[in-house]
C-alpha cells in the first residue's frame, strides 16, 4: 500500500535529502523539503526569498511563524492530503513541532525518524557536497571538478551551496544541537520516534529506513 506521513530529522549532511528523494519514490508520496522551498523562493526573488536568503547564507533559521505558514499551505494540497508526505527540514524547533501537531490532528504522522550521523562525520560530508541548482540532486565533489558541472538528471548547474561554507555549517550544526535536538525528546515522549543509524552504504541506510516505515504504517 503506497502512502505514508513521515518526518525525517537529522543533522545537515546526514544524507537526509537523498534518502528522502528515494523514500518519496518508494512510497509514492511527495517529498516536502522546506530548504528546497526556501531556495526556490530565493531564486524567484519573492518577498520571502529576499528575507530568507540572507538568513540562510548566515546559517540562521527562518522564523517559526513564516515556516509554519508555508508548511500548512503545502500540506493542504490534494497530493499531500490523499497520499501523505515526507517532511524534510521541518519541524526544526519545538515551536514548529507543536504547530505541526495541531495541523496534523486529523491525519497524524505515522513515524518521526531521526537519521543519526555523528557531527564529526557530517562536517566532512558537507564540505564536499554539491547540489543541482535546478532539481536539487546532491553530488559529492572529489575536490577537482569543474565548477559548475552539469547535472546528470536534468542538465542544470551543479554548484556548492552558499550556506555550505565552514562558518555557516558550524553555525547550523550548533543550531541543530540547541533547537532541533530537543525534538528528539519531544517525539520520543509521544512514542512517535524511531532512531535509524545513518552511517554506512546509502543502500543499507535506505533499507533500514523502509523497514522502520513498513513496521509503523
Ligand atoms: P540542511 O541541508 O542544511 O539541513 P535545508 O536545506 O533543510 O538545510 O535548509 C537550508 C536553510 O533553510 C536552513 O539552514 C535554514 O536557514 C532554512 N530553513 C529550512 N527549513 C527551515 C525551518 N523548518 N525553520 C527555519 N529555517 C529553515
Amino acid at each position: 500500500m503506497p502512502g505514508a506521513r513521515l518526518i525525517i530529522l537529522g543533522r545537515q549532511g546526514a544524507g537526509k535529502g537523498t534518502q528522502c528523494v528515494r523514500l518519496s519514490r518508494h512510497f509514492v508520496v511527495p517529498h516536502i523539503s522546506t530548504g528546497d522551498m526556501l531556495r526556490s523562493a530565493v531564486r524567484e526573488r519573492t518577498p520571502l526569498g529576499i528575507v530568507a536568503g540572507e538568513i540562510m547564507d548566515a546559517g540562521g533559521l527562518v522564523d517559526d511563524e513564516t515556516m509554519v505558514g508555508i508548511v500548512k499551505e503545502r500540506l493542504a494540497k490534494p497530493d499531500a492530503m490523499s497520499r501523505g508526505y515526507i517532511l524534510d527540514g521541518f519541524p526544526r524547533t519545538v515551536g514548529q513541532a507543536e504547530a505541526l501537531a495541531g495541523i496534523t490532528e486529523d491525519l497524524p504522522i505515522h513515524v518521526v525518524i531521526d537519521l543519526d550521523v555523528p557531527r564529526e562525520i557530517v562536517v566532512d560530508r558537507i564540505s564536499s557536497r554539491r547540489v543541482c541548482q535546478d532539481c536539487g540532486t546532491n553530488y559529492t565533489s572529489s575536490g577537482d571538478d569543474p565548477s559548475p558541472w552539469i547535472c546528470d538528471v536534468c542538465g542544470g548547474d551543479v554548484t556548492q551551496r552558499g550556506d555550505d561554507t565552514p562558518e555557516a555549517v558550524n553555525r547550523r550544526l550548533d543550531l541543530y544541537e540547541s533547537q532541533t535536538a530537543p525534538l528528539i525528546e519531544f517525539y520520543g515522549g509521544r512514542g512517535q520516534l524511531a532512531v535509524v543509524n545513518g552511517v554506512g552504504h546509502p543502500d543499507h541506510v535506505f533499507k533500514r529506513l523502509t523497514d522502520v516505515v513498513e513496521s509503523r504504517r
